[in-house]
Formats: C-alpha cells, structure tokens, sequence
C-alpha cells in the first residue's frame, strides 16, 4: 500500500521518514549507488565544486540532513585544514554510519550531531556555509528549515541544496517515471527486502515543489541571489541562495 502522504500530520510524517532510514541506515550507501547508478556522487561533486571552500583561512561548514557523511567528507578533501564540518542529521543510526566511515581520518574537523533541522541546535551566524542534499524534500516543514538556515548562516554566507527535481524533456520523462516507481522500489526490495520505504522515496519526489517554486520559498526566507541549475536533463537540481 502507498502511504496517503498528502493526508498524514506534520509530526507523523517526520515518524515515517524516521522509519525510513533507520532501516535503510547501514545499507544506504550501497542503494545510492544502485539507484542513481553511481551518479549521486558527480552530483555531489559538482556541489562541492560550486562551494569551493577555501584552503588557507577558517570555514565553518553545517550540513543537514547529513546522513552518512557523504557530502561532509567531499567538503573536508577539497577545503583546508582550517575546514570544519557540522554534519546533522535526526536519525541517530544514520549518524553511527557516518561516525564509522569518517573513523579518525578528519580528527575534531567533523562533527556529528543529532538534531532536527527545523530547530537547529546553533546559535545565529555561526556558519559560512549551509548544505542540505537530498534532505530537504524530507523535512516535513520547508519553510521552517530554510528560516533556520538563514538563521545560522553568517553574513555573505550561502547555502546550496541538491534536490530531485523534475524532468521536462519528451520522452526522457516518461523513462525516468516508468525507472522510479518501478526500478527504485524494487531494488529497494532486493537489498533491504522491504519496497515500500523506496515506494515512499518516489513519492516524496513527485510531490517536492518545482525549482521555481522552491527558489521562491527561498527568497520568502530571506535569501538573495538565489539560482538553480538543473543536471542530468532536469532529474537534479543545484539551488544556490546567499544570506546578504
Ligand atoms: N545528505 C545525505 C546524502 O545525500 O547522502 C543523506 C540524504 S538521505 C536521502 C536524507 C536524510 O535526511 C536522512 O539521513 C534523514 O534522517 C534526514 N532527515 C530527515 N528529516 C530530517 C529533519 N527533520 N532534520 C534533519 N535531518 C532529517
């Protein structure tokens, strides 16, 4: 059965989420591999290449929805040692993945902590940067997290968000719906033996706002210069805003 997503409270879609990557949690990195076929990792490598964060002077870096410590990790390796990394997530085996992963190769440049990111545990202006990939579209209230980002983010400070997005090209649309409600969930099944989470997946992309809109809510929060760039004929998007 498909969760009747339109019709369940705020705080009971945040359980399900929840739910979601706490039974994924120690196979997600292998089913992000299989699902996008590796390019999750171009992606992420593109956003990181759009943060350039600088090698010889202090960067304070917080990403949410940070899960296993992907994009952290990509931060980390192209900054300096000055380079610090926030990496929060909700879901506290998704945390223990990351823990493990990053083991004592960054020292005390990383950091985990378990909050929520519609009330971040930081105080204002404490970050030059603000990353959430692939995190936002779970976030049951938008517009709360993007008011927390602003929040925390100093001055001249940016935030940049991947997301799914929508493809709009003939033809390439139809194979990527037919590929996502009927490849995704299952593998989702073959690896972790339940479809249903990768069932809510999709879901939870089609229902995600346009990148119009998104960009709109963005400039609701406070956000100025705020862009997208499309990737991979539109199945992507790389939002960049800046706090001014
Ligand atoms: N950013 C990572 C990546 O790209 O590999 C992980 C993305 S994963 C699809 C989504 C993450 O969002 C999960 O780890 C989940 O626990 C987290 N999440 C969901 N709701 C959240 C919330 N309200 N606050 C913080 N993190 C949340």
């Amino acid at each position: 059965t498909h969760f009747g997503f339109s019709e369940v409270p705020l705080d009971e879609k945040q359980t399900l989420v929840n739910d979601v990557f706490h039974k994924v949690a120690r196979r997600y990195d292998v089913m992000n591999d299989l699902m996008s076929g590796g390019l999750h990792r171009a992606w992420k490598n593109a956003l990181v290449s759009s943060l350039r964060p600088p090698r010889n002077r202090p960067f304070a870096h917080l990403d949410v929805a940070g899960g296993t410590g992907d994009v952290a990790f990509r931060v980390l390796d192209a900054g300096g040692d000055q380079t610090r990394v926030t990496v929060l997530d909700i879901n506290g085996d998704m945390l223990e993945v990351g823990k493990d992963r990053a083991g004592t190769r960054y020292g005390d440049r990383i950091t985990f902590v378990a909050g929520n990111a519609e009330a971040l545990p930081f105080g204002d202006r404490e970050f030059d940067a603000y990353t959430v990939v692939f995190g936002i579209r779970n976030v049951p209230r938008i517009d709360k997290a993007l008011a927390e980002a602003y929040r925390v983010l100093k001055r001249g400070g940016r935030l940049l968000c991947l997301e799914f997005s929508h493809v709009d090209v003939p033809g390439a649309d139809a194979i990527y719906r037919a590929y996502s409600f009927n490849v995704i969930p299952a593998v989702g099944r073959m690896v972790t033996g339940d479809a249903e989470p990768y069932r809510y997946l999709v879901e939870s992309i089609r229902r995600f706002p346009t990148p119009q809109a998104f960009s709109t809510m963005l400039e609701d929060a406070g956000f100025r210069s705020v862009s997208y760039r499309p990737m991979t004929l539109g199945v992507v998007a790389l939002h960049s805003a800046w706090k001014l």
